[in-house]
């Protein structure tokens, strides 16, 4: 299943479910044992009230063999038990469904707190949506990608008490404005990178202007 075209001004319009390609659809592998479930920490799905942005680091391409492509490199590469993204908007602005919002989501990366204490709501997955494009740190979003991302991002809103939209490279600061440590090694410029900081800024200004912080630009330099 194909998005349809889209005509300038169309991303505020609502898509058909059809819109976004599920698992089924671009026939996604199943999940591997290892795949983190709320019930095996002694809780239940919670409300998701973030959303991250970020690139996949690893070049555009488009199509069912693009989903393919990220799906093989997180579960064969990375070690992961699924792909780690929720979505995934491809180069020209499909949008394939990831990971499920039924377990515990792998893309923002870990805090110290969370793994001292074996406690994921201390980590920035817990309840974040991970929204992936495939690009380049170094490239700019294509316009189907950008609205895409808008009109995924409303779609997420209606169903989900969605409060903040950052980027990956944002996770940082929000983690040390609530008390915890991030665990990894991160480059700011990684992800998303400078290529699509306008497109970034575009695509959150659309939904709500106060999504974007005023230091966005100088987070890149
Ligand atoms: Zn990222």
């Amino acid at each position: 299943m194909v998005l349809a075209l889209c005509v300038a001004g169309c991303s505020n319009e609502p898509r058909p479910a059809g819109g976004i390609v599920t698992r089924a659809d671009w026939q996604a592998r199943e999940p591997n044992a290892g795949l983190s479930t709320y019930e095996q920490y002694g809780l239940t799905r919670p409300d998701y009230t973030t959303i991250v942005l970020h690139v996949t680091s690893m070049g555009h391409a488009s199509g069912t063999a693009e989903a393919h492509r990220i799906q093989d490199f997180h579960m064969d590469q990375r070690g992961f038990a699924d792909i780690g993204y929720n979505f995934l908007i491809d180069s020209r602005g499909t949008i394939f469904e990831g990971r499920s919002l039924d377990v515990v989501p792998s893309h923002a990366g870990r805090s110290v707190e969370a793994d001292a204490q074996h406690d994921i709501t201390r980590d920035p997955d817990y309840q974040s949506i991970g929204i992936a494009f495939s690009a380049d740190t170094d490239e700019t979003l294509s316009p189907a990608q950008v609205d895409a991302a808008k009109w995924l991002i409303r779609y997420l809103q209606a169903r989900n008490p969605i409060t903040r939209i950052i980027t990956h490279t944002e996770v940082r600061q929000w983690l040390i404005s609530r008390g915890l440590t991030p665990n990894e090694e991160f480059d700011p410029a990684r992800c998303p990178g400078a290529g699509s900081i306008e497109q970034m800024i575009e695509i959150r200004t659309a939904v709500d202007p106060s999504f974007v912080p005023e230091d966005y630009r100088r987070l890149f330099r």
